[in-house]
């Protein structure tokens, strides 16, 4: 498993850095995040919800049926968004309400 950081869309923030707990997230001379170590992520998606930026990218893996799509979040009207983008272009989302996820 391994996430893909969008360089374009990185802020610089660091939080993803701070909060992997492989410290496999580095940033480089211009502020912004990259993998340096991909092969050691082990999938936790504690980066990918830290991003304030969106900027980044969830391999799923073929183990949970999700060969070559890519999952990434985003937050609108305080529901945050899984988007699950499919190899055939197709796109599948799962809305999160933050405040019913907290209750069991
Ligand atoms: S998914 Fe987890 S282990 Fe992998 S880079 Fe992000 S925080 Fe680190
Ligand atoms: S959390 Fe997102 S915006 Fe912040 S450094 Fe990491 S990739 Fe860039």
């Amino acid at each position: 498993m391994s996430i893909a950081i969008d360089r374009n869309k990185c802020v610089g923030c660091g939080k993803c850095r701070t909060v992997c707990p492989g410290s496999l997230i580095k940033l480089d001379d211009s502020g912004r995040a990259f993998i340096k170590y991909p092969r050691d992520c082990w999938g936790c998606t504690s980066c990918i919800k830290e991003c304030p930026a969106y900027a980044i990218r969830f391999y799923l893996g073929a183990d949970i049926g999700g060969a070559g799509s890519l999952v990434h979040t985003e937050k609108t009207d305080g529901i945050l968004k899984w988007i699950i983008e499919k190899p055939d272009g197709s796109v599948s989302q799962i809305d999160i309400d933050p405040k019913e996820s907290n209750k069991y």
